[in-house]
């Protein structure tokens, strides 16, 4: 008996062994690994990944496992089986009778009795953890342990073999602390995603060097006895920021639900913090990366002032002032991101009463298919490290760009880091980036002027305005339109 079953171990292993070394995808191969591991022990099997703080631990994939339990939420590292911490197996032969559990509950419901955690360990480290769940009692064996450590063994083996997207690109010059470092878990997912939307998400989320994990939790939001009823699972988790977003690209009839089940939501769950994006808002996003439904338009003049050269002028004075009364004695690194910043910093600087320094930086934007990582094509000359930093930005609209440049100058290790940016529109933003200097908050509409462009015009208009945007003109099809 013990025979045949050291069999199935080594069949297992060993099919896992030819397809790390095939030239399949990582996802494949660690859908292999997960089957064989699963099949073998007659269990459901999960790999999990720490995100890049180490704090959380995220599901990658898995295999026979129910929908309800995969989504019961992120694991706190520091609370959940030690295995990641310490490098070292843990067993929990009766999960109902163990504190580490941090969802009982749900544990309960699918019916798991037994868990075995694996550490998954790379470059010395522990990552992650290939976990085993059976739903009769099991105190595993030795040889469960070392046939599942092979399994975790060889899955860290894929990991390591498979090119990051970095690789094999021409080495950027002087690398930065805050370069884009993918972690296990960014290579390791395995996602299907429901609408080609989220996907196009993902894409700006990798670029700005955001992770994120799908549907990653669902909150229960309506109990009948002790059923629960209604249920909302977010679309994304964004561990970094411990965010949820909900991307509504629907039609308006289901938006209104949503809405119900969102304030619903926050009402019983007050910490969570969760981000709604419509469709117009998702549309615009992907406009200004030039992709999209609302890519093909174009600016045809300005349809109205929204600030004034004069007003423009008073409101940077202000701001000049207060920014020279509080940084007195500090002579701030004032930072401007090319370069829709250029009016703006230039009439600031020369209101400004203090010493000052200035530096300038340049990003690559997220494009759709060519990158899949934002570059800084010029960083800062000036040596950050203890010095107090004042970005300068023109607009912060979802603050994708800032939260990257913000995370990219805190490696730095300056003194302080503070933000004065000309614009804000809030209704927009996605992630909540602090702003310590606001010119303007401004509405829902593009803007143009005084530095800002569309498509690289009207940059040079001394006042901010509204550009009228119409639809370019469609080329001319062979089907005409039902003329009756
Ligand atoms: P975020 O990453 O906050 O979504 O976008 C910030 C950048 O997008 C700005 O620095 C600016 O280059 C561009 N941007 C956002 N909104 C506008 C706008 O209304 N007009 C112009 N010209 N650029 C904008
Ligand atoms: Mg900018």
């Amino acid at each position: 008996m013990a025979l045949k079953k050291e069999r199935l171990y080594y069949k297992a292993v060993r099919r896992a062994m030819v397809a790390v070394n095939s030239t399949a995808t990582l996802k494949e191969k660690l859908a292999v690994i997960i089957r064989g591991t699963a099949r073998t022990l007659k269990a459901g099997v999960a790999l999990i990944f720490l995100d890049s703080s180490r704090k959380k631990l995220i599901h990658s994939s898995s295999r026979g496992l129910p929908q309800f339990y995969l989504h019961k939420g992120v694991l706190d590292a520091d609370k959940s089986l030690s295995e990641v911490l310490t490098g070292q197996p843990v067993i929990i032969p009766e999960v109902s009778k163990d504190s580490r559990i941090q969802f009982p509950d749900l544990a309960a419901k699918a019916g798991i009795i037994s868990i075995m955690g694996i550490p998954v360990i790379l470059g010395g480290q522990a990552v992650g953890s290939l976990r085993v769940y059976t739903r009769e009692y099991n105190e595993f064996s030795h040889q469960d342990i070392n046939f599942a450590t092979a399994m975790a063994n060889l899955a860290a083996l894929a990991l390591s073999l498979n090119p990051s997207p970095e690789w094999g690109k021409e080495a950027a010059p002087a690398k930065s602390a805050a370069s884009v470092e993918t972690t296990p878990l960014r290579k390791a997912r395995s996602v299907t995603f429901a609408h080609p939307s989220e996907e196009e998400f993902t894409r700006i989320l990798d670029f700005y060097n955001i992770e994120w994990t799908y549907e990653p939790r669902s909150f229960p939001l309506q109990w009948q006895d002790d059923r629960i009823t209604e249920m909302f699972t977010p679309d994304f988790y964004l561990p970094g920021l411990d965010l949820y977003i909900e991307l509504t690209t629907l039609k308006q009839s289901l938006v209104t639900e949503k809405n119900r089940k969102l304030r619903h939501l926050r009402e019983l769950y007050p910490e969570v913090k969760v981000t709604l994006l419509y469709k117009k808002d998702y549309d615009h996003l992907l406009a200004k990366y030039g992709c999209g439904p609302l890519a093909d338009m174009r600016a045809h003049g300005i349809s109205r002032v929204l600030y004034s050269a004069t007003e423009i002028d008073e409101r940077v004075r202000a701001l000049a002032k207060q920014i020279s009364k509080d940084y007195t004695d500090r002579r701030p690194i004032m930072v401007g991101v090319q370069r829709g910043f250029l009016c703006f910093m230039a009439d600031l600087i020369r209101r400004i009463t203090i010493p000052i320094d200035l530096d300038f930086m340049a990003i690559s934007y997220y494009g759709g298919e060519n990158e899949s990582v934002v570059k800084i094509t010029k960083d800062m000359d000036l040596n950050v490290a203890g010095r107090h930093v004042l970005m300068v930005e023109d607009i912060v609209d979802t603050g994708i760009t800032l939260n990257y440049l913000l995370n990219h100058l805190r490696a730095k290790g300056p003194a302080s880091l503070a933000v004065c940016t000309l614009l804000d529109r809030r209704v927009r933003r996605i992630l909540d980036v602090p702003l310590d200097y606001i010119g303007f908050e401004v509405p829902d509409e593009f803007v143009v002027g005084y530095g800002l462009d569309y498509r690289e015009e009207y940059r040079n208009l001394p006042f901010i305005g509204i550009p009228t945007i119409i639809k370019k003109p469609q080329k001319k099809s062979g089907v005409k339109k039902n003329k009756a």
